[in-house]
């Protein structure tokens, strides 16, 4: 009776039981999901509880024909007889979006902010800079982040008091704004005024709020700042000149970051904070997107088609590229011409194969982390 490795979930075969990111190309092999291999014999793994090890009866990648497997994404049969089933533990993954915050500190929120910034550097470098090199205290929800000429002038300041100077607010990113101006719509939080982003001035990257505002202020002045004035007695403006608007680019960094992981639902890469801009900013995940979706698998035809995320973004990116394309995340025969032909178009190899090359010259970003 022929005993049978049935893949049940898209899974990686590895060489050795750790996470698959970890491994060397040849150590590991994607198998998609309902693939269905003989086994000449399986074994536990006594050092892990996770994996199981295979023998496989005709088959071999890389030309080895053992290799490890998660038991998650399997089940072995004998004949009609189950041998090997297991589902893991539903591990329930909670998510907020920004929308759902209700806690005052916008904290929460630091991966997706990390990604925005990030992304505002891939569009301008050294939109922003840390001070965080300076003699300053900073509350813990403090991005330490301003424009070079302000933090300049904020160097020079510090210079001439030579004291630490507490900083209770510099950059403010659009997703912490926005918690902030929920807060300010739902009476939350004691907030009695907050801007809609991006036009609070703590978007500017040449603002701060301190501690001991009539102490600084003269150092400040020298410099560049100017003091908002006894209505927001904590707040000083950076107006020495040299700077920019930076304003548009976190919006364009929003737009573009979403569009990278909401393929379905695109916005308008415009730096124009509208409706729809902020209903994705509300929307979003404040751990940040997840970036796993973007640990591309080498894509080809096969049977069962090949399902996923990473299928999506290359039909998108052939959609943009001008091939009638339905964008499904399945990898069928449509998909394969299109990328035949684009692969021609391009002087690759027409294998119908999207590996590195492929990705690189259909412009779809191989993202690994931020
Ligand atoms: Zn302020």
């Amino acid at each position: 009776m022929a005993l049978k490795l049935k893949i049940i979930e898209d899974t990686v075969l590895k060489q050795k039981p750790i996470d698959s990111s970890q491994l060397a190309d040849n150590d590991k092999q994607s198998i998609p999901q309902g693939t269905e291999l003989e086994l000449h014999s399986w074994a536990f793994l006594e050092e892990d509880n996770a994996h199981v090890r295979v023998a496989f009866a005709q088959d071999s990648f890389k030309d080895r024909n053992t290799w490890l497997v998660f038991k998650g994404h399997i089940q072995i049969v004998e004949g009609d007889r189950m041998v090997l089933l297991e589902t893991p533990p539903v591990v329930p993954i909670i998510s907020l979006m920004v929308r759902e915050v209700t806690s005052c500190s916008t904290s929460i929120v630091r991966g997706l902010d990390m990604q925005i910034i990030a992304e505002m550097n891939i569009l301008i470098p050294n939109v922003l800079v840390s001070f965080e090199d300076l003699n300053v205290r900073l509350e813990p929800a403090v991005w330490p982040l301003l424009q070079l000429p302000a933090k300049r002038g904020l160097e020079r300041a510090i210079q001439e008091r030579g004291i630490q100077m507490q900083i209770n607010s510099a950059y403010r990113t659009i997703a912490q704004q926005l918690i902030l101006f929920n807060h300010f719509q739902n009476r939350r939080c004691g907030i009695s005024l907050a801007a809609r982003p991006p036009r609070s001035n703590h978007q500017s990257g040449l603002a701060i709020d301190i501690s001991d505002n009539q102490g600084w202020r003269p150092f400040l002045e020298r410099w560049g700042w100017r003091w908002l004035g006894p209505n927001d007695a904590v707040h000083f403006d950076f107006v020495g000149g040299g700077t920019r608007d930076i304003r548009p680019v976190a919006v364009r960094a929003f737009q573009r970051l979403w569009n990278k992981h909401n393929i379905s639902d695109r916005l308008v890469i415009d730096g124009a904070y509208g409706s729809d801009t902020e209903r994705g900013l509300n929307s979003s995940p404040v751990e940040g997107f997840d970036i796993s979706i973007l640990n591309f698998r080498v894509l080809r035809l096969s049977r069962p088609f090949m399902q996923g995320e990473d299928v999506r973004l290359v039909q998108q990116a052939l959609l943009e590229a001008g091939f009638p394309i339905e964008v499904d995340g399945i990898y069928g025969p449509g998909t394969q011409t299109a990328i035949r032909i684009f692969q021609s178009r391009q002087d690759l190899v027409d294998d119908g194969i999207v590996g590195s090359a492929t990705l690189a010259e259909l412009g779809v970003e191989k993202v690994q982390s931020i």
